[in-house]
């Protein structure tokens, strides 16, 4: 859930805060409830909530960072990738509690453990209930006449796929407290651990190949080509890869037909606006290295 990264919206902006100081004391709540009343299935609803939490935070300091450091001339490309480094703390952590919940509700799963299923049952109950006023939180309201704001939307689905979870959960104790089917628990416990799992698996890919500096998706890459193209120069060598969560640098090498000034090119590949930074070499004969590739 990124909904801390519509600063630009005041409306959007106090719901999420009121989301995050919720869910913050909620998530602990049902960690600290799930170890003492033996219940998995809890537990791994409240590490997903902490989660959400840690993101939320992550977006939080990387706001704060970016903004207290933009112009920090000791950063070539901006501060942006803060908020990819953080990301990927917060993945890894979140990998080492899902191996812990696998391997702890495993162990369950074969030596039963006493669980306080009325205790346990209280406290997901109250768990789901955050999830539903989160989900009214940040319901779309004024937004459905004009723009759709794709930020918002996901956290709104996303938090209705985490009250599914939380019935689930409920499902698994009321399947323990009253047909005695104690293993539902830790199975769900399993199912929970797994979901963060993945999600830290997605999370620690995805800000791995911002920090590694991988190619940017091709679409703006293919604008850029599209707009030198038109100038009648040819590209030699085109690279753009994410430098900040919405922001890319790119790296071109052109010939030109005409001796225009470099400028002429470094404007049109800025007036793309994913584009933040530029550098653009301009040749009339092949790139430094490029003779051996065909472009
Ligand atoms: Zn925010
Ligand atoms: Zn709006
Ligand atoms: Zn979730």
């Amino acid at each position: 859930m990124s909904s801390c990264t519509c600063h630009h919206h005041h409306e959007a902006e106090r719901g999420t805060r009121w989301v995050c100081l919720i869910t913050l004391v909620t998530m602990a709540t049902e960690i600290l409830a799930g170890w003492l009343f033996g219940s998995m299935a809890l537990m791994a609803d409240g590490w997903h909530m902490a989660g959400h939490a840690g993101a939320m935070g992550v977006a939080w300091f990387a706001y704060v960072y970016m903004r207290t450091h933009r112009g920090d001339r000791r950063f070539v490309f901006g501060p942006g990738k803060i908020n990819a480094l953080a990301g990927f703390v917060s993945a890894l952590g979140l990998g080492l509690v899902s191996v812990f919940m696998i391997v702890e509700s495993a162990h369950r799963l074969v030596a039963p453990t006493s669980i306080a299923f009325t205790e346990a049952m209280v406290v997901a109950v109250l768990g789901l209930v955050v999830n539903i006023a989160s989900a009214w939180l940040l319901r779309d309201r004024e937004h459905a006449s004009h723009d759709t704001d794709q930020n918002l939307r996901a956290a709104y689905l996303h938090v209705l796929a985490d009250a599914l979870t939380s019935v689930l959960a409920i499902a698994a104790l009321a399947g323990g407290k009253f047909w005695g089917l104690t293993r539902l628990d830790p199975i769900m416990g399993v199912v929970g651990a797994v979901v963060v799992g993945k999600w830290a698996i997605a999370l620690t890919r995805d800000t791995a190949a911002i920090l590694l500096d991988m190619r940017a998706p091709e679409h703006v890459s293919a604008t850029v080509r599209q707009r030198l193209e038109s100038t009648g120069a040819s590209i030699r060598d085109l690279a753009l890869w994410y430098v900040g969560p919405q922001e890319m640098a790119a790296s071109v090498c052109l010939a030109a037909p005409t001796a225009a000034p470099p400028e002429t090119y470094t404007d049109i590949v800025r007036a793309v606006p994913e584009v933040a930074f530029v550098r653009v070499e301009v040749h009339n004969l092949p790139c430094p290295g490029e003779k051996d590739h065909d472009h």
